[in-house]
């Protein structure tokens, strides 16, 4: 049985004087234990954000990782460093691959950092508007997965509890939504891209999460779909009225699924 995972991205906002509280507050509203859920502030509040929420069986994740343990790279963040601040991070985000260019290749690099780290990773694939119009979008994300896995071992991948998030590009802090069947067929596609990768039926085990403008008014149509596991949400993630809904429309997937089990 997958996890039914809820993870919230705050990208560059909140403070350290101001993100404990604000975890904390989503923290008393999202008290659902058969839901994961995963709150990834910016690095300075890693610390806030793990205190606020520490006993609630919350995870605090970490928006990116440098591709290398240590060294001259100003201003970057190794994963080492996350030790004892973040047990997940966020990998390959749009906007990271879109204003860092980051490439499949470096994605994949941060990917086997992350492992050795105990970080469990979040890896974001997704295509642009003009992809999907032109009728490529899953050659497109196929393309993102194999770059990123490639050299990968599945079973490392696995036992670190790998995550696929897809986040069509031209859903991410729009408030246009990927159709849930769109999405559906995309998590299809994207565990047929793992079987043939070498997968075979460890695919069926990898969490995808839906993200791009999810809120607790449309979560619910990703969730009733059996191949989504979830979500991985920007905006609405700083609103804890929002939260409190996408957590708790997370918990009756997972109750649902606990009972078939
Ligand atoms: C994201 O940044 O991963 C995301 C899905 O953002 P938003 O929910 O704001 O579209």
């Amino acid at each position: 049985m997958r996890d039914v995972i809820v993870a919230a991205n705050w990208k560059m906002n909140t403070t350290p004087a101001d993100a404990g509280e604000l975890a904390r507050t989503i923290a008393s509203r999202i008290a659902e234990p058969g839901v994961v859920r995963v709150i990834c502030p910016p690095f300075p509040c890693l610390a806030a954000v793990r205190d606020a929420v520490a006993g609630e069986g919350i995870a605090v994740g970490a928006q990116n990782i440098h591709h290398e343990l240590a060294g001259a790279y100003t201003g970057e963040v190794s994963a080492p460093m996350l030790a004892g601040l973040a047990t997940w991070v966020i990998l390959g985000h749009s906007e990271r691959r879109r204003d860092f260019a980051e490439s499949d290749a470096l994605v994949g690099r941060k990917l086997g950092r992350a492992v050795e780290a105990r970080l469990r990773p979040i890896l974001c694939v997704g295509e642009l508007l003009a992809d999907r119009e032109a009728g490529h979008a899953e050659d497109v994300v196929a393309s993102q997965l194999t770059g990123a896995l490639v050299g990968h071992d599945p079973e490392t991948l696995l036992a670190a509890g790998i995550v696929i998030a897809y986040e069509p590009v031209w859903a991410i802090g729009t408030g246009r939504t990927a159709s849930a069947a769109d999405a559906s067929a995309m998590a299809e596609a994207i565990r047929a891209t793992l079987r043939s990768g070498g997968w075979d039926l460890r695919a069926d085990a990898v969490p995808i999460l839906y993200g791009g403008s999810c809120t607790s008014a449309s979560i619910g149509e990703f969730l009733a779909e059996p191949g989504i596991d979830g979500a991985l949400v920007g905006g609405a993630s700083l609103k804890p009225d929002e939260m409190a809904g996408m957590v708790a429309r997370a918990a009756l997937t997972a109750a649902a699924r606990r009972a078939v089990s």
